[in-house]
This record gives C-alpha cells, structure tokens and sequence, in this order.
C-alpha cells in the first residue's frame, strides 16, 4: 500500500535504521543522508519516510509530504553554505533512477553544468 514500508526497499532500511547511513538532518517526515557514491562535495539524498515509488506518485499521494522533501533541499543547502546547488529526482531506470523510494539528490559546491549529461 502507498506509504507503507517495503521489505525490499534499500531506503525503507536506512530509515528503520536497519542499514546504516550517514544522517545529516532528520525531521518528523523526512530524512537526509550523504550519498554513498557522491558526485560532487555535497551530494544529499533526501526522502520522505513513507515510501512512494517516484517524486509525482509521492506529489500525487502526498502532496504535503512533497513539500517537506523540497523544504529539506533548502536546508541542505542552507547548512553546506551554498549559493547554488541542484535538486534532481530521476525518474524511471531511463533516467538512472536505480531506488524505488522517491529521494531528492541535491548537489552541490562545485560548477554544475547545464544541460547534464
Ligand atoms: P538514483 O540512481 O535512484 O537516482 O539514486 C540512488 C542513489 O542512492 C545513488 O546515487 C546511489 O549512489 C545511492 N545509494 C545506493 N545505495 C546506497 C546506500 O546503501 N547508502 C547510501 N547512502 N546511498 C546509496
Ligand atoms: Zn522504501
């Protein structure tokens, strides 16, 4: 069912703390940890806790839940100093989306280029 942990899901695993992560803010909804193969200085992962398969299926379900993810980028970016960073949610293995549960990347502290590759 839309929300409920996944057996399966790696990021349903980090936020039962049954896999280990590096956590750098959690709040009542969400949770923010570093990516284990980061791109760039600061490369953030930031989830909802529930799980949704995709950012539009949680923005769809959830839409308030969305916007605590969103809220979260900013204040990854507030506590690493940047001026400018990205938010990138892929979508679909197309895209390079390899978790299931929704997670916005946000990357930054050094040039990013547009458009990405
Ligand atoms: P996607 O490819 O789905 O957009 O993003 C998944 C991200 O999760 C990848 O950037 C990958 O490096 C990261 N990742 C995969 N497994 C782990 C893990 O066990 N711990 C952490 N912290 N990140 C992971
Ligand atoms: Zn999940």
């Amino acid at each position: 069912m839309a929300g409920e942990p996944q057996g399966d899901c790696l990021f349903c695993k980090i936020v039962a703390g049954h896999v280990p992560a590096t956590i750098v803010r959690e709040t009542e909804t969400t949770v923010a940890f570093r990516d284990i193969n980061p791109q760039a200085p600061t490369h953030v992962l930031v989830i909802p806790k529930a799980h949704y398969e995709d950012a539009a299926t949680l923005a769809t379900a959830a839409p308030a839940l969305a916007a605590d993810v969103l809220r979260e980028t900013q204040a990854i970016a507030d506590e690493d100093k940047l001026e400018s960073y990205r938010i990138v949610f892929n979508t679909g293995t197309g895209a390079g989306q390899t978790v299931f549960h929704a997670h916005a990347h946000v990357v930054g502290g050094r040039g990013l280029h547009w458009p990405p590759g």
